[in-house]
């Protein structure tokens, strides 16, 4: 008998995953999105940037995934003529205080097997690939690339129906119970019997995993991160990617400059905790989320570790000089008018543990026959199509035929 799949979440991840079942001809696909469109939430919202694998601790999931993610999702954009433009990234150290941060990212790289990874020294160097940054140092990264992770997202959809899937928009899980060797989902008020589902749910992912008994942690923390644009006549600044050297006490790489795929040049995002889950500005607000985060046992213990980030980001975000004066470290030629109003904004899943700690990798949970992908943060857009194969391969031990 085929096996019924039922995959939770119409973003990347979930789309990808349904397409890889879809296509190897693996199962009956449903995917349940609740929002009526794909890529409502994360997925369409983000840097859109491809990462290369810069970053990632050796050997974790983000360094495998996120590397054989960007090739795949290169031949992905080139076999359905999506735009994907390989810009480049310089990660820029301003000064002598960020070397040893800097090399560490350099060593990183070069065990990832980030393709063509050059080492740049002096200000001179850095202009020849952004004319107009200031810094000591560089690491650059001639692949990492740009994107339309929403295009892709439809792209990868038109595939999964071709395949015979089925994409349900604007149904919404409400309840899932295992029966033996089932799974009973209720959505939109109509009951589907399934023998396994894989919920790949972004910012509700602890509460899909809630839904069928498993640990509530790790609790998901959402942080919103802002972006404002270069104006127009100002976009000459950039010419791909400028990036801090990361704070390694955090899982955000900070404040950077972006130009898009479609030619617009953003700065950003900031990290700044979102008081809902889906909540793209300070008016956003939801009591629920907001309670839920502030009596969670992790949220002191994180609070006393980043209280200081945390006040600087928040400052950050309502006080435009304060980004400003971030943003202008790595041009000093920005001028404060350069940067037109906030124009988007998205927030990030980040898993959060009971002590505190922000879970830096990509994180799966079983519980009987269903899968839980519980922490996708950045670079799981880049990776989309590797965390399929890996959901595929290590978790639903299903019959390939
Ligand atoms: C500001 C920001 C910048 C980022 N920049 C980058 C970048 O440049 N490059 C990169 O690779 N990654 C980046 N990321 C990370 C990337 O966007 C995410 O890792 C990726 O989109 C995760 O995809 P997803 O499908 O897991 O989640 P999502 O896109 O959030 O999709 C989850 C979906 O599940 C649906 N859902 C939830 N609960 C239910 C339910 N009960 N029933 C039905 N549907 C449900 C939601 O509506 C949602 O559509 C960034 C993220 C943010 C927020």
């Amino acid at each position: 008998m085929t096996e019924r799949i039922g995959i939770i979440g119409g973003g990347i991840v979930g789309i990808a995953l349904a397409r890889a079942l879809a296509q190897a001809g693996i199962g009956e696909v449903t995917v349940f999105e609740k929002e009526h469109r794909l890529a409502a939430h994360q997925t369409g919202h983000n840097s859109g940037v491809v990462h290369a694998g810069l970053y990632y601790a050796e050997g974790s999931l983000k360094a495998r995934l996120c590397v054989a993610g960007r090739s795949a999702l290169r031949e992905f954009c080139q076999e359905k003529n999506l735009p994907y433009r390989e810009a480049g990234k310089l990660v820029v150290a301003v000064d002598e205080s960020e070397l040893p941060a800097l090399a560490e990212i350099e060593r990183r790289s070069r065990a990832n097997g980030v393709p063509g990874l050059a080492r740049l020294d002096g200000a001179a160097r850095l202009r020849e690939i952004e004319p107009h940054v200031a810094g000591v140092a560089a690491v650059h990264s001639p692949h990492t690339a740009v994107v339309d992770f929403a295009a892709i997202t439809e792209a990868l959809a038109q595939d999964v129906r071709a395949a015979g899937g089925t994409i349900l928009l604007g149904q919404e899980v409400v309840s899932m119970a295992v029966a033996g060797s089932t799974v009973l989902v209720v959505a939109a008020g109509s009951e589907h019997v399934f023998d396994r589902v894989i919920a790949c749910a972004g910012l509700q992912s602890d509460v899909v995993a809630r839904l069928v008994g498993a640990d509530p942690s790790p609790k998901i923390l959402p942080f919103r991160g802002e972006y404002w644009s270069l104006s127009p006549e100002r976009t000459d600044l950039v010419r791909g990617m400028i990036y801090p050297v990361p704070d390694p006490r955090f899982p955000f790489l900070g404040v950077h400059f972006t130009r898009g795929v479609y030619g617009d040049v953003h700065v950003g995002p900031n990290a700044v905790p979102a008081l809902a889950r889906e909540g793209y500005g300070w008016r956003a607000v939801s009591a629920k989320d907001t309670w839920e985060s502030l009596r969670w046992p992790g949220a002191w213990p994180l609070a006393k570790k980043h209280w200081r980030m945390g006040v600087e980001e928040i400052s950050a975000s309502l006080v435009k000089t304060l980004y400003y004066r971030k943003a202008r470290r790595f041009i000093p030629e920005l001028a404060m008018a350069d940067l037109t109003a906030k124009t988007a904004a998205g927030v990030r899943a980040q898993a959060w543990d009971r002590d505190g700690s922000l879970l830096d990798d990509f994180a799966v949970d079983q519980i009987g026959p269903v899968t839980l992908l519980r922490n996708a943060p950045s670079p799981a857009a880049t990776s989309c199509l590797a965390i399929a194969d890996h959901l595929v391969d290590r978790y639903l031990n299903v019959r390939r035929p």
